[in-house]
């Protein structure tokens, strides 16, 4: 999952970063409302944190603009220092799916993100559960068969980006772009090298190749 942290403070910045990354997020950080807004007209994301006091353009502007945008239905999280009930409310009217007043804690931000990505999936089910495969987001624990299986941050990833939608095609461009953001893959990371690992742990049939389109997850026979 790739998430768009908008925060100009970088304390807590690299706060959020060391928690969400040890949850497998992918994590892009910005600084300023101006190169969120670019950002987030020429890239996709499944979740934006945006702090509303930002340089260059304030967040409350930034969320008008990307809800004017119409198609854009990204969920976005509003980390506020400002806890008057009045910025709540314009926050949330301005298109805003949830937010959390600092300081806060960083399981109960953990907590939110899952449920707004659950939703924005379309699913009220916390578990994700395909031909024998059961995976936890709260916990980011995979059994096969009732049987857990030990995951890398990144496998963990990929297959989660692949049981969200089981049996329809996600591209190459969009597993890359979910599982490394702006960072570099690192030879042992490539979405070869995390398929290859997934097919050995959990069996050569689930993860089928699309050939020059991606991949998908289909039931086993
Ligand atoms: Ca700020």
């Amino acid at each position: 999952m790739r998430v768009l942290l908008i925060e100009d403070d970088r304390a807590l910045a690299r706060g959020i970063h060391v928690a969400l990354r040890g949850e497998g997020y992918t994590l892009d950080w910005l600084e300023d409302g101006q190169s969120a807004a670019h950002a987030l007209r020429c890239e996709r994301f499944d979740l934006v944190l945006l702090d509303l006091g930002l340089p260059r353009l304030d967040g409350m502007a930034l969320l008008r603009e990307l809800r004017s945008q119409g198609e854009n239905a990204v969920p976005v999280l509003v980390l506020t220092a400002r806890d008057a009930m009045e910025d709540r409310i314009q926050g949330l009217d301005a298109g805003a799916d949830d937010y959390l007043v600092k300081p806060f804690d960083v399981d109960e931000l953990k907590a939110r993100i899952r449920a707004l990505l659950r939703r924005s999936q379309g699913r009220a089910q916390p578990l994700l559960e395909f031909s024998g495969i059961t995976l936890d987001p709260a916990t980011q624990q995979v059994h096969r068969n009732a049987q857990p299986v030990s995951m890398t941050p990144m496998e963990y990833q990929l297959l989660h980006q692949l049981m969200i939608r089981p049996g329809v095609v996600v591209t190459r461009e969009r597993l890359s772009s979910a599982l490394y953001g702006w960072q570099d893959s690192g030879p042992g990371n490539t979405l070869e090298v995390l398929i290859h690992n997934l097919r050995k742990k959990l069996g050569s049939e689930l993860i089928r190749t699309v050939r020059g389109v991606g991949y998908r997850v289909e039931q086993s026979r």
